[in-house]
């Protein structure tokens, strides 16, 4: 057996794992990354509690990944929420079910668990190299990086596995640079476009003097024939939160397509319209819309203003308006908030570029893993699973293809 080390670029959560799996198995590995310490987003994902999956049954979880299922169910029937809750607690990291079957570590926080990773590695004897950008191969095919000491160069690497993010929070490391290499190289790539992100709304300055900041709580979001129940909250520049990322990818074509899109809320979807009607007509109609809403239907403050907002001239004293505008009230987003603010990014390799053990199929011996590749997943703990799945599957793919 060689001694060659394998190299990985990229030490977030789909680089470490894919660094822990290689080691486990007795050989070398060395880790590269950019910034001057590993996993930077994967420690802010944990700022707002880390959801590291999700509990519900596995066949609805893989039915997440979209038009990437095929690919992910593979990869996360290979190591499923389970697994993963199972490697935490190994990691000395308890994890809980919340209230809406996302799992979460006791702490909430990655940092504890980021640090009992780095000593595992660490104990594995995993070396890690970081503010060491990957420039490239030179012309023998050595992995070229720049480092506070000059330019570096290693040329043994018995394979490559590219964990390096997709293009979301830029500043935390996940920069999407690399895409000019693998461009270069003719590794089909998707353009990056921000996931998981808000919305644009335009707004009355008097609706956000109201409203800005407030949650929108147990509403439900509709678009294309999808309902998602869940939460929002009001931002200056429109509205975010997990019942929306779910839409991300149907909203954004729209947007695309169209400059806009027009979806639904239900303000009170555990009701039907008969009920909401029922309710609001037993409501005195001298009563002041806020006072109608909260009386009738416990809606809480700020859904008065964001019914006026989108009603128009409907005559809101009618319970039978009001219910509808209630149970779908029409509102149309304008735009997408950009990658700088996104929680994750669609785009990047072509999951068709990938054979079975993620290689790239125009670069023997380089493996790629993580949000770099073009997939993309609502908030719920889908993300870090793909990406956990799919950098143990490149490690194995990998020691596969070097007879390891
Ligand atoms: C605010 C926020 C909250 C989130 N919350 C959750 C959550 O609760 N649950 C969930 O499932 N997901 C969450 N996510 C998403 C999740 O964190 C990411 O999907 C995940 O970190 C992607 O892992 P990765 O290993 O593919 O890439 P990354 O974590 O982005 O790591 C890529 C690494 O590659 C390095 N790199 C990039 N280019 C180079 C280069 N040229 N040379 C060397 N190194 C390079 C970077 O420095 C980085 O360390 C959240 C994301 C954000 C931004």
């Amino acid at each position: 057996m060689s001694d060659r080390p394998f190299i990985i670029i990229g030490a977030g959560p789909a680089g470490l794992m894919a660094a822990e799996t290689i080691a486990a198995s007795g050989r070398p590995v060395q880790i590269y990354d950019a910034m001057p310490s590993p996993a930077r987003k994967l420690l802010i994902a944990g700022r707002g509690g880390l959801n590291i999956t999700h509990s519900e049954p596995l066949d609805r979880f893989i039915s997440r990944y979209g038009a990437a299922r095929p690919l992910f169910d593979r990869l996360v029937r290979a190591f499923t929420p389970a697994d993963l809750r199972a490697w935490c607690h190994g990691l000395g990291v308890e994890t809980f079910v919340g209230s809406s079957g996302r799992v979460f570590p006791n702490s909430f926080k990655a940092s504890t668990l980021l640090r009992a990773w780095l000593k595992r590695l660490e104990g594995q004897g995993v070396r890690l190299f970081t503010r060491h950008r990957w420039t490239g191969w030179d012309a023998d095919g050595a992995l070229t990086f720049d480092s506070p000491a000059g330019p570096v160069r290693v040329s043994d690497a018995a394979a490559t596995l590219l964990a390096l993010g997709g293009a979301s929070w830029p500043r935390l490391g996940s920069d999407g640079g690399w895409t000019s290499i693998l461009k270069e190289r003719g590794v089909p790539l998707a353009p990056f476009r921000p996931s998981n992100s808000g919305f644009d709304i335009a707004w009355t300055p008097g609706f956000l003097e109201r409203a800005e900041g407030q949650p929108l709580k147990r509403i439900a979001v509709s678009f294309a024939g999808r309902t998602v129940p869940g939460e929002l909250v009001v931002t200056r520049s429109g509205l975010e939160g997990g019942a929306l990322y779910a839409l991300s990818a149907p909203l954004r074509e729209a947007i695309d397509r169209e400059g806009q899109a027009l979806l639904h809320l239900d303000l009170k979807p555990d009701m039907n319209w008969a009920q909401v009607q029922n309710r609001l007509a037993r409501v005195p109609p001298a009563d002041s819309l806020p006072n109608r809403l909260r009386k009738a239907l416990s809606l809480s403050p700020p859904m008065a203003p964001l019914v006026r907002e989108f009603a128009g001239d409907a005559d809101l004293n009618r319970s039978t308006v009001l219910a509808g505008l209630v149970k779908a009230l029409p509102v149309t987003v304008t735009g997408m908030r950009g990658l700088d603010r996104a929680i994750s990014s669609a785009g990047g390799i072509k999951l068709a570029a990938l054979d079975e053990k993620l290689m790239l199929g125009d670069l023997p011996g380089v493996f790629a893993c993580g949000e770099m590749l073009d997939w993309e997943a609502p908030t719920g703990g889908y993300l870090l699973q793909g990406c956990y799945a799919s950098g143990r599957a490149a490690a194995r793919g990998a020691l596969a293809w070097t007879g390891a």
